[in-house]
């Protein structure tokens, strides 16, 4: 073999090795939660496909970007043989509906999202020049229930990250689906339009924390994808005293109700769709 084929060789191997370690791959982790299954996929956030023995589910927040991610989660419904009844956005943060269209188009499924995310929905989507944004098909509110399967979902609204947050209890099966409501030891940032953290703190004291403590929290964010409220609470109350700033903040919640509407404050950051 002269010079040239060994070189040629090489740069072969070379070609190989380099794809081979540069393949496109997710962080994936399945958790049963009594009768529900939960696959949850780590892109940009962590896309949730629950579904239970009659293999009917949903998807939450499919925040995929790249055509790989989304063939990984194609390949994981197909292999299932789920029956996707609806695709879920917590709330309407680029990251959470990226992969909307591609759900939509492929699964045939009805898109769900809080009403009072839709002027920071179609923000998006008419700033976003990448990724299509489809209309919703159903837009619910606080106490409605979803069906799929066995299952009974019910939503809980739960603003102060972004308008439209809304959080998602089951209660047979002890899990609160958070979205970026909490973060794993933390809870969700406010420093987006329409954040707002004495709302945020007031929502998860008043509406999640009596959910109870042996609940299992499903956040979006970070690779830890569940935690129990109880070591949830400890956490929050970890960083109150640690933190004067939030500490007040968490103390005024308890004493101060009420948050400007959704269009006051978008006017305030300048940022009206
Ligand atoms: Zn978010």
């Amino acid at each position: 073999m002269n010079d040239k084929k060994v070189f040629n060789l090489l740069g072969l191997v070379f070609i190989i090795a380099f794809i081979s370690c540069n393949r496109p791959c997710v962080d994936t982790k399945e958790i049963t939660a009594n009768e529900l299954n939960i696959k949850i996929f780590d892109f940009n956030v962590n896309t949730l496909v629950c579904y239970d023995i009659t293999k009917n589910g949903v998807i939450v927040d499919p925040g995929m970007r790249a055509i790989w991610e989304q063939k990984i989660l194609l390949d994981f419904i197909t292999k299932e043989n789920i029956a996707i009844k609806y695709i879920i956005n917590t709330h309407p943060h680029s990251d959470h509906i990226s992969g909307n269209a591609f759900c939509v188009q492929n699964f045939k499924a009805l898109l769900i999202a809080h009403e009072e995310g839709l002027p920071l929905y179609n923000n998006v989507a008419i700033n976003d020049t990448v990724f299509i944004y489809p209309k919703y098909d159903i837009l619910i509110n606080e106490d409605d229930s979803l069906t799929f399967g066995n299952q009974i979902w019910k939503a809980i609204y739960a603003p102060g990250h972004a308008d439209g947050s809304i959080c998602f209890y089951d209660k047979k099966n002890k899990l609160v689906i958070v979205g970026d409501v909490l973060f794993a030891g933390s809870i969700g940032r406010t420093d987006f339009p329409t954040g707002n953290l004495q709302q945020l703190i007031q929502n998860i004291s008043d509406k999640l924390f009596p959910l109870g403590d042996d609940v299992l929290l499903f956040p979006d964010m970070q690779k830890q994808p569940l935690l129990v409220m109880k070591r949830c609470i400890t956490l929050i109350f970890e960083l109150c005293f640690g933190c004067p700033f939030f500490c007040l903040q968490f103390l005024q919640s308890l004493f101060v109700s009420g948050a400007e509407n959704s269009e006051e404050r978008l006017v305030e950051n300048g940022r009206v769709a």
